[in-house]
């Protein structure tokens, strides 16, 4: 028996705020569903840009930027002065690294299963990756993690903080306590875990994107950096004086309406109330993982009760996720992520299909995938 869903109203609140969905859209690590206020405020900054001249649309927009800027990093735990606007997840560690110019050689200490494209990142920087020591779910194990810390500390921790192909949480505030007290700065990837989990945890960067969790609009992200760390960084060209160090690491040729749509998600997060919002999906994925663990031969990677909305799910013997993916969309409306071992091979021993649910799902969503598989 799967246990009636809390917050029913936030369900609700959600489906009724945004376009009807065409199928059952149960893909939200990948790209949310945005709300009509949001694709509005998107569509009538474009129309100001041709109205009024890009430039003159953007001054406008200014302050709402700004207040933007300051719920955002808020959230992070961080001030408006800490933040820059980017383009994605990727482009912030992209300019983080950048501007970061770490000695070659330098090691970092990642999670086995990293995000391969940060992964290829860090590299590109000229940088070493270590692996955190970790339990058998991917898990960074705190006290081993002292201990590495203690007798060969790395120039920095990179840590996603969930993991874009398992919805396992990390322990990043105890992480972030113990690099402190190392002395080693944390960078902590939050494009799966704003939206869905505090990362208001201690971490001397905080990146993320828009798309995923905020249900804002694609091709936004951002990037917080703590006056510490961001005093080290050195930005391809200074930034006007007048604004605080981290605007130089803001593109100057953006989206800026994707920029005004994010924030406008953002505000109807806090608006819905970030601490329910996490329990109803928390609720939505221990759901997930009870209807299909088991259904058709499909068989859960996550602990039942992990407290995200992301289940990742190994098929049964000959059965290819691709095709299931492909099926799912095509025969049955739902949408979901087929997830190669590409994406984390350090700690993917297969392919797996991801669902991920917004608030809206429903667990009659969950019980027609279950029979689709
Ligand atoms: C999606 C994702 C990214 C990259 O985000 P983009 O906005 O696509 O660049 C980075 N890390 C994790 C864990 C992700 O899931």
């Amino acid at each position: 028996m799967t246990h009636p869903l809390p917050h029913e109203d936030l369900g609700a609140a959600w489906r009724a705020a945004r376009p009807r969905a065409a199928g059952r859209h149960l893909d939200t690590a990948a790209c949310s569903r945005q709300s009509s206020r949001v694709l509005d405020a998107v569509a009538h900054h474009a129309r100001h840009e041709a109205e009024l001249g890009g430039y003159v649309a953007e001054a406008a927009a200014e302050h709402l930027l700004q207040q933007g800027r300051s719920v955002l990093a808020g959230l992070a735990g961080m001030a408006a002065a800490d933040l820059a606007f980017v383009e994605s997840a990727q482009a912030a560690l992209a300019t983080l690294l950048a501007g970061w110019r770490l000695p070659a050689g330098s090691r970092v200490a990642v999670l086995p299963g990293e995000y391969a494209p940060n992964v290829a990142l860090l590299r590109t920087a000229g940088l070493t990756t270590v692996p955190l020591p970790v339990d058998g779910v991917g898990r960074v194990l705190p006290d081993q993690l002292e201990r590495l810390l203690a007798a060969d500390p790395p120039a920095a921790v990179h840590l996603t903080h969930i993991p874009s192909h398992r919805g396992v949480v990390q322990p990043a505030r105890e992480i972030a306590a113990l690099c402190r007290a190392a002395g080693v700065p944390l960078v902590l990837d939050a494009a799966q875990s704003l939206g869905q989990a505090d990362v208001d945890l201690g971490a001397d960067a905080v990146y993320g994107t828009s798309r995923k969790w905020l249900a804002g609009p694609r091709g936004v992200g951002f990037l917080c950096v703590r006056p510490a760390l961001a005093a080290q960084l050195t930005p391809v060209l200074p930034g006007p004086g007048d604004l605080p160090p981290m605007r130089a690491f803001e593109s100057g040729e953006a989206h800026v309406a994707g920029r005004v749509g994010l924030v406008l998600a953002v505000g109807e997060h806090l608006a819905a109330g970030p601490d329910r919002v996490r329990q109803r999906l928390a609720a939505l994925g221990s759901a997930t993982r009870q209807v299909l663990d088991g259904a058709a031969g499909w068989r859960v990677v996550e602990p039942g009760d992990e407290p995200t909305a992301a289940t990742t799910l190994v098929p049964p013997d000959g059965v290819d996720v691709v095709a299931t993916r492909a099926r799912l969309l095509t025969e049955h409306g739902i949408v979901t992520t087929a997830i190669g071992v590409q994406r984390a091979p350090g700690e993917m021993t297969g392919p797996v299909l991801r669902v991920s649910p917004h608030l809206d799902a429903t667990l009659e969503d969950l019980e027609a995938l279950a029979s689709a598989l």
